[in-house]
This record gives C-alpha cells, sequence and structure tokens, in this order.
C-alpha cells in the first residue's frame, strides 16, 4: 500500500532549480554590494529564546502578539522561538560577544525568517532577509549611508519601479505627547475605528495610522502628524538626513503617517516601495533604534539597520524583466561504457583541475541519448570517449551551440588527451558564437 503523499509546511516555499538562478544572481550581487560598504558578516542561530523577541521587538506588536513560532523545548523546557528578524538576535549577539568594544560596527545577515501569517502573494511564513545593522554611530550620516547604499543596490540589479518614503519619530518623549493627542483625536472618532484600530488604541495607537483598511482613510488623514511634535534636535536631525540624500541625488518623500510599528523606533524610519507587486509592496523597510541596545540589556548602544524581503524583490526583478537563465556549463563528457566510463570520469576530473565546468554522464546509455543530454544540459561542448578514442589516448571534442560552420569543433574532431583542456579554453575563450 502507498503512502500518502508528503507536503510543504503552508506559506513555507521550495526553491526550486529553475527559480534558483535569479535568487544566486542576486545574492552574489548583494555580496559584492556589502563588501563595498564595508560591512561584515554576522550569522547567529536560527533560533533563539523567545525573550530576545519579546525585548527585542516589543510586547504590543504585531509580531510577539501573533507571529511567532514559539514552542517549549520537550528536553530542558526552555521557551524558544524561530527567528521572525534579525534584528533581536544580532543584538543579542553583539552584546553576549561585546563586538561594539572597540568601536563601531557595520553588520549585515542573509537567511530565512518566520512568521505565522495568512499566506498571500508577497507574504509567505518562511521568508528570507537580507538584514543590515550599523552599531555605535549616532549621527545621521550612517542612516543616510544606508539609504544610499539601497538606492545603489536597486541601481546594481536593474531595479526600477521603487520609492522612497521617510519620516522621522522623534525621541520617546516627543513621542508620548504626540501619543497622548493621538489617542485623544481618535477617541473624538471611535464609531469610525475598525475593531483592530480599537484594540490599538490605548496600547500602540501610531500602529492605527498604518491601517490597510480604506475606510479609516479620512480619519487617518486628519490625524495629528508627528511631525509637528518634533523637537529642535531632532528636527535638525531629520533635515541633516534629508540633505544628505539631496546631495546624494536620492529621491524621497516625506510621509508623515509612515510607522513603523516598534516602541523603540526613534528618529529615522524608512520604506521603500513598490506598485508593481499588489498590496504587498513594501521591499524594505529600515530605521533606527538606539534605545535597544539597552532595553536588552546590554550598554547604551546608538543603532540603526534595514531589511529587505528577498522573494518581494525577486518577484520585482522579474516584474522589471530581469531573467536569470542557469549559467551554462562548458563541458559535457559522455563515453561508451566499461572502460571509457572510467576513463571519461577521470578525465572531467581532468578537466576541473583546469578550471572548467564539467558534468560526467553518469550510468550507461546509447551515444545518441547521451547527446541529447549534453545538448540539454546547456554545455558548450560534448566531449566522447569512445573505444577509439580510449585506445588512441585521444578524446572527441563537438561544440553543440555553434551558430556557422567556422567555429571551433563545429565539426567534431579529436585531440589528444593532454592537449584536451588547453584545445577547450581556447574554444571556450576566442570561439565566442556571437562572431
Ligand atoms: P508588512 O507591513 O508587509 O507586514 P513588516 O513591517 O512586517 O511588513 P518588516 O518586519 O519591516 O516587515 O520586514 C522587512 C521586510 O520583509 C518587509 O519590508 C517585506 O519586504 C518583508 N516581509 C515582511 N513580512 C513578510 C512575509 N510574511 N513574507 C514575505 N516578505 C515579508
Ligand atoms: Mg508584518
Amino acid at each position: 500500500m502507498s503512502k500518502p503523499r508528503l507536503a510543504a509546511v503552508r506559506g513555507m516555499n521550495d526553491l526550486l532549480p529553475s527559480e534558483a538562478p535569479l535568487w544566486e544572481w542576486f545574492e552574489a550581487r548583494v555580496l559584492d554590494w556589502l563588501r563595498s560598504y564595508g560591512y561584515q558578516q554576522i550569522r547567529t542561530p536560527i533560533l533563539e529564546h523567545t525573550e530576545v523577541f519579546v525585548r527585542g521587538i516589543g510586547e504590543v506588536t504585531d509580531i510577539v502578539e501573533k507571529e511567532m513560532y514559539s514552542f517549549e523545548d520537550r528536553l530542558n523546557g526552555e521557551q524558544l522561538t524561530l527567528r521572525p528578524e534579525f534584528t533581536a538576535g544580532v543584538i543579542r549577539a553583539v552584546l553576549e560577544h561585546n563586538l561594539t568594544y572597540d568601536g563601531p560596527r557595520r553588520l549585515w545577515s542573509i537567511g530565512p525568517v518566520f512568521r505565522h501569517e495568512r499566506p498571500q502573494r508577497g507574504r509567505y511564513r518562511q521568508f528570507h532577509q537580507v538584514n543590515v545593522e550599523a552599531l555605535g554611530f549616532a549621527g545621521p550620516d550612517i542612516d543616510a549611508e544606508h539609504i544610499v547604499m539601497l538606492a545603489r543596490l536597486w541601481k546594481i540589479v536593474g531595479l526600477t519601479r521603487i520609492r522612497l518614503e521617510l519620516n522621522c519619530l522623534g525621541q520617546a518623549e516627543e513621542r508620548a505627547r504626540y501619543r497622548t493627542d493621538l489617542i485623544a483625536y481618535f477617541e473624538r472618532h471611535l464609531q469610525r475605528l475598525d475593531a483592530d484600530a480599537r484594540r490599538r488604541l490605548y496600547t500602540n495607537p501610531l500602529r492605527i495610522l498604518d491601517s490597510k483598511n480604506a475606510e479609516l482613510a479620512d480619519v487617518v488623514a486628519g490625524a495629528p502628524r508627528i511631525t509637528d511634535y518634533l523637537s529642535a534636535e531632532s528636527r535638525g536631525f531629520f533635515e541633516r538626513l534629508q540633505s544628505l540624500l539631496t546631495a546624494a541625488g536620492v529621491a524621497f518623500t516625506v510621509n508623515p503617517r509612515l510607522v513603523r510599528g516598534l516602541d523603540y523606533y526613534n528618529l529615522t524610519v524608512y520604506e521603500w516601495i513598490t506598485d508593481a507587486l499588489g498590496s504587498q509592496g513594501t521591499v524594505c523597510g529600515g530605521g533606527r533604534y538606539d534605545p535597544l541596545a539597552e532595553r536588552m540589556g546590554g550598554r547604551s548602544t546608538p543603532g540603526c539597520g534595514f531589511a529587505i524581503g528577498m522573494e518581494r524583490v525577486i518577484e520585482l526583478l522579474r516584474a522589471c524583466g530581469q531573467g536569470q537563465t542557469a549559467p551554462a556549463l562548458d563541458v559535457y563528457v559522455v563515453h561508451q561504457g566499461g572502460a571509457t566510463a572510467q576513463a571519461a570520469f577521470l578525465l572531467a576530473e581532468r578537466l576541473r583541475d583546469a578550471g572548467l565546468d564539467v558534468a560526467y554522464h553518469a550510468g550507461e546509455a546509447s551515444l545518441k541519448s547521451q547527446m541529447k543530454k549534453a545538448d540539454a544540459s546547456g554545455a558548450e561542448f560534448a566531449v566522447i570517449i569512445g573505444e577509439r578514442e580510449l585506445a588512441a589516448g585521444e578524446a572527441a571534442i563537438k561544440a553543440l551551440r555553434a551558430q556557422n560552420a567556422q567555429a571551433p569543433f563545429a565539426r567534431q574532431s579529436t585531440v589528444p588527451q593532454e592537449k584536451l583542456a588547453e584545445a577547450l579554453i581556447d574554444a571556450l575563450t576566442d570561439g565566442s558564437p556571437e562572431d
């Protein structure tokens, strides 16, 4: 009796070989880009004590209230959580290892994060982020650096349909005054609030500004604006950031309703948004969180950073016409079984020693069917070791993509095995099929 088929957990995707080249292409550019700004990698565990996220994200947030995958370790009773974002774990590690002891740090991470949300286009339960943190820098120049570097990344990968919204949330005292007025305002419009907004009214009223309910749009539009509550110092910080961005040629709009749900965010917040992906249009969010290190039990350390949602960026890349085909193999090695199979197997290793990308035909099949596999593999050349070639110490080469009869090896010909790598490298470098 056959067993029922197994399926992936809902909202958690397999990345299939056909989709992998675009991810690999994007990730390779991301690594170069991070290096070019002097950022260093930090890898933290996917699993942390739940307390890391409760303290690091805040109790009255969507993430901690309802989106975390938390469980008790059966063996020792510890409360654990799959990371729903990177920042809290990175700060935990930085404090634990005293990484800012000698001065500020520029750090990055990449990998999966987990949130129990309703799966839909652009919203999954396992998704991936590129995460950047700068710790120990207090001035707006580092906020500007993050935004300028993101603008550069979009340019490097050819993303066009994306814009920047920016806001300043001031400091806790400024927000406290704002919060009081905001609550009073929403209380006056209580009948018009939906259940979600009423639930947040006294816990996290700023988050109401972020409501996706179109019926709240008027009420939200009439609400007091944080920008009117900023101190001279916060305004100065925000102006300095804006003037750096303008000088660097990065376009933005100030959106006074832009908030990010977390209490400890201060000063800068921003989002990169696209209209090309339907309702899940935020591809990257970032900002400053100076109070966080202290909240997590460390020495006060200013910090700011951002997270890029990789699934959304990849989808946007496709929408912008960035398709990536798998990088082609150089060579596919075929044989006639028996002694030729072993010779071909070892020859493939020698070609790899010479730096070529080589697939060896595993198993036995007719030459005709192996040549079909060679063609389908995308390789530039087939190398054939038959009985005759083996006996003569030679290998046959056949170009698989030659556009004209003059291209090297457009017609199958043999070379001595010790000359094979050299002949292939010559053919690959100056035999470009375009000319
Ligand atoms: P949203 O308002 O869309 O829920 P968020 O404020 O919860 O976003 P952040 O915590 O700032 O998102 O995460 C950074 C980025 O990660 C987002 O800008 C988005 O691109 C991506 N992201 C967030 N949640 C998901 C998800 N469930 N699936 C895929 N990508 C996501
Ligand atoms: Mg969310």
